[in-house]
Order: C-alpha cells, then structure tokens, then sequence
C-alpha cells in the first residue's frame, strides 16, 4: 500500500532544516553533511583525483526520469557524492592545471550559509546584512585596488562574464544614449586584444552589438595588446563614423598572465576624445578577473620586503604591480574571487569607478537612480538578474577577513615562487623553452623538443619563417605526446597533471602553436612536485626517443 500525502509530508519535513531550534535535527543535518565529507575523503589518494578517473555515461544520462517515490536524504547524499568521483582536486600539489581554486573553509561556509538561509539580493529587504555584506565587500575591494570607496559601488554578478557585460553595456549606453529604449542601429565597436578572453564576444553578441565589431588588436610577445595599433584601430572606427562601446584592457590574461598597459590605454582614449570631439568618454573596462589580486601588493614595501620574498619573487611581484597599480584609472572591473581569491563559484564582483553610472542602467528612467534611494539598498534596479545569491559576497567576505593583506601576499608571494623556480628550471635546460618569459604570474607556458633542436633558435624561426612550417607542425604534435604522457603518469600518483593549449598564439604565418601549461594555484604546492613535472617530462622525452 502507498503512503497517504500526510505521511510523505510528515517524513520529508525530516529533509529540510528545522524552522525553530531542534538540537537533535540540527546533528543530523550537520552528520548528513559530515558523511557526504567523509565518503569525498576516501576517495582522496596520492594521485589528484577523487576516486579513479572513469568514463561519462551521458547515454545512460540521457535516461534518467523523476521516480514516483521518494528517496531517503541517505541515499540521495550517496548519489550526489557519487557525481564528484574522477573530480580533480584543485588544490592538490600535484595539479598544476588551470586557473581554477581551491577555496577556503571559511569561503565555503560563507557559500553554504546562504543556501541554507537563502537571501536574496534583489532588495535588502530580502537580504537584510547580507545586502550589506555586497556594499561592505565593494568598498573593501574598491579600497584595495584605489577607486574611491565614497564614491564607486559594486555588484555580484553570474561570472566573469557577467562583469564585462556591465562593463560593456554601460559603455554602450554612454556612446550610443537611448540604446536601451529604441536599441542599437548604428555601428558601435569593442576593442580588446586578440590574448582577451573569449567573453568579449559572447558579450558583443549578446548586447547586439555583434561579433563582427569586436575589434582584437594584435598583442607583443610578451601578451600585451599593441597600443600603437590599438590607437590606429580606434581611429579608424571613429573616422568612418563609428562609435566605441568599450575599450577591454586585460589585466591578466587567461592562458598566460599578460597584462596590458591601462595608463596608454587611458591616453590614448583621453587623445581621441579630443581629437573627435566625441560627446561621450568611451569606457574602459578593465577585465581584471584574474590579475586584481595582484593589489594587495600596492602599498607593499619592495624595497623592505617584510614578508622576506626571494630577489626573484620579489622582481616578479614588482614587475606585475608596476601595472595593476593603474587599475583604478579604468571606469569600470571585473574581479574573480573565484579565481585568485581561493573562493567557490560563483564569485565575481562588478565594479564602477562612480556609482552614478549605474544611473545608466536603471530599470525605470524616472527613478531615483543608483545605490541609497532614500537611504536603502535596491541593487534589483539595475541588475540584469532578479534574484541573486548571498554566496558570492559572503565567500569574497570569508576570504578576505581571512587573509588580510598580508596573507593574499604571501600566497601569491608563494605560488610565483614556484612559478619562477619552474621557469628558471626550464630556461636552464636545452630541450625546453619558457614561450610566456615576460609575464609574471603563477601561470608558465613551456614548448619541449626532442634532441637536436636548437631551442636558442627555434622559437624566432616558429613565430617568424614560414619555410619552418612543417617543423613547427612536427613540434606541436611532438608537445601533444609528452603531454599525454605526462598526462598518463599523474593520474597514476607520479609526476604531476599539467594541461596542453592549443593555441598559446599563431606564428607569423598563421600556424597555431601548441604549449604545455603549468598553473601553480595550490597553497600545498612545494619544489618537490616542480622537480616532479621536469622529472615527468624528462621521462616522457625518453619514453618517445625510444619509440
Ligand atoms: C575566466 C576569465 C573570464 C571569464 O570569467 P568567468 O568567471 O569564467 O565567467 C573573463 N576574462 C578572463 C581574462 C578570464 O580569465
């Protein structure tokens, strides 16, 4: 016989957290969480890996249906644990492998204490402290990287994405004003590097603006966008009766932590303006998602170097710094905390160097803009989201009460250490070649070559002779296979797991050129496990001599 609704009603009451104190439930929920953690913890080992790397069934996936009956919070638990197995484990001092974190306690809790209480940051009225944890982590960050905390505001948003799309579309509406009531019918640009991140188009496309108007100016070698071209581009644009919606400068980039030169980029805006006369200051978004981190380092003393950094990391901090302290020249930024801030997805902050410009993207055009109407908080007004989770402040909060300063410094401080010691590694030997020498940051690009190839020539013949092109080829497949097969010891627990692009930039003649990439991200990496990946690499080298 089946159960009456009353009876399943009275049992599911067992699955939500008790509405008014109930000690005893609370031990349950608290252990339900616990064995989800305990059954995670053994599927730990000394390879980066939550339990054995296993194939994807998406056909048994495509399957599934809602079953009549209920399931037991046990066996839901289980199953959920389940779908983490053949995860990697971020933090794991053998994996070198992306730009991803491995978050905090405190981050997770500030992540999970919203999912329990739920507010939601549409109002404040449905968020109360939680609203002014967002103004509370604003100005902090506003502070960190220079904007004037009185006078800039922020907000969460879906990604780092998310940030350049209200980088963007505020600028939009500067260049091109009434857009969001008639939409856009005349031609407006974004330019940014040809090293920026993919979401300047997606962004593009999304605003109407269009991919074909997002103009990627050619970068140096060492990542940066090329300012003189940048320059000629945005002239041209303007000459032909464009207007320019954003400018992008990438304050690190994804793939290789280049960083561009904002003060040129501000000059060059600042020149045009002029020149043409324009009615409005085009924005300039600074995609700093991955490179603001690098603030805390602002009122660092190089020269006293208190935390007592190496000569190397220290030129390396203040080679990066040098250029992030400009980032409070950009009108507007995005800034991960999920990505160099050790937080969970989701966690990106938006933030305008002056709150009034949120007037731009206010729901209704009669009301009283931005931030403190009447002196409360209704961020809804100009979110592009309705609801938005307390997940992302709470855990950027966690995180940087956690650390201050000084230890955001010195876990920075520490992963470029092991960055730079890998590069030092690799530049010192024959067979290999560092492809991102000038930017400094925990991420390093790196070609391997079989014997016989001399790598003090063979970088400038890859970018520049086309008659080396079937080389070149022969080269990225070469990097193809130590990756697999360096690939194929780490899962086993020896060496560590790195990843292959693709495509770290074209040569001259159009070729892609393939690169190995070590992302040092984990606060448990050690020199033991650089010495691991050269060790790795070395034997993949012999395993493919041999044939
Ligand atoms: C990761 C990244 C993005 C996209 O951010 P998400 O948080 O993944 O949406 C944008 N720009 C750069 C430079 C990035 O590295």
């Amino acid at each position: 016989m089946s159960a009456t609704y009353l009876q399943l009603v009275h049992s599911l009451r067992q699955a939500f957290p008790q509405p008014v104190s109930d000690r005893v439930h609370d031990a349950y929920f608290v252990f339900s969480f616990l064995r989800a953690i305990d059954q995670l913890d053994a599927m730990k080992s000394v390879s980066p890996l939550l339990g054995e790397p296993a194939g994807l069934d998406y056909e048994a996936a495509r399957k599934s249906t809602v079953r009549d009956a209920p399931d037991s919070l046990e066996n839901v638990t289980q199953l959920l644990v389940e779908h983490l197995s053949g995860m990697f484990i971020w933090g794991h001092p053998r994996a070198q492998i992306n730009v991803v974190p491995f978050p905090t306690i405190p981050s997770v809790i500030g992540g999970l204490l919203p999912s329990i209480y739920n507010p939601n940051l549409v109002s404040e009225e449905s968020s109360k402290q939680v609203a002014v944890a967002e103004v509370e982590v604003s100005a902090m960050t506003a502070a960190l990287i220079g904007y004037d905390p009185a006078t800039a505001a922020g907000l969460f948003t879906f990604g780092g994405t998310g940030t350049l799309l209200y980088g963007a579309k505020l600028g939009l509406e500067k260049a091109c004003p009434g857009v969001r009531q008639h939409g856009l019918h005349e031609r407006a640009v974004i330019l940014c590097s040809d090293r920026a991140h993919y979401a300047c188009v997606a962004v593009a496309n999304w605003l109407g603006i269009g991919q074909d108007n997002v103009l990627k100016v050619p970068s140096t070698p060492d990542n940066e966008i090329r300012t003189d071209l940048l320059e000629q581009m945005a002239r041209e644009v303007l000459s032909g009766g464009g207007k320019i919606a954003c400018f992008v400068a990438t304050m690190g980039t994804t793939d290789h932590f280049g960083i561009d030169h904002l003060r040129e980029i501000v000059a060059i805006r600042d020149r045009l303006q002029k020149e043409f006369k324009l009615p409005y200051r085009p924005q300039i978004h600074a995609d700093a998602v991955i490179g603001w981190a690098w603030s805390v380092f602002n009122d660092y003393d190089f020269d006293r170097n208190p935390l007592a950094f190496r000569h190397r990391t220290v030129r390396a901090l203040a080679g990066v710094h040098r250029k992030m302290q400009d980032l409070r020249l950009a009108d507007s930024l995005g800034i991960d905390f999920h990505k160099t801030g050790f937080a969970p997805y989701i966690s990106s902050l938006f933030l305008a160097r002056d709150a009034c410009d949120l007037e731009l993207i206010c729901r209704k055009q009669s009301e009283t803009p931005y931030l403190f109407h009447e002196g409360s908080y209704h961020p809804g007004r100009y979110t592009l989201e309705t609801s938005r989770s307390g997940s992302g402040p709470l855990a950027a909060l966690a995180n940087l009460r956690l650390f201050g300063k000084d230890g955001l410094r010195s876990l920075l401080g520490h992963l470029v250490t092991m960055a730079e010691t890998l590069r030092d590694h690799l530049e010192g030997h024959t067979s290999t070649t560092v492809v991102n020498r000038g930017n400094f940051g925990p991420v390093t690009l790196f070609r391997v070559y079989p014997d016989g190839v001399d790598t003090f020539t063979v970088k400038q013949r890859e970018q520049t002779d086309p008659t080396y092109r079937d080389q070149l080829r022969a080269h990225n497949d070469y990097n193809r296979q130590i990756f697999q097969i360096v690939q194929r010891e780490a899962l086993a627990g020896r060496g560590v797991v790195i990843s292959l692009t693709d495509c770290y930039r074209e040569s001259d003649y159009g070729e892609p050129m393939v690169a190995l990439k070590s992302y040092i991200l984990s606060p448990f990496a050690e020199e033991q496990y650089v010495d691991a990946v050269l060790e790795s690499l070395w034997r993949a080298r012999e395993e493919i001599a041999r044939g």
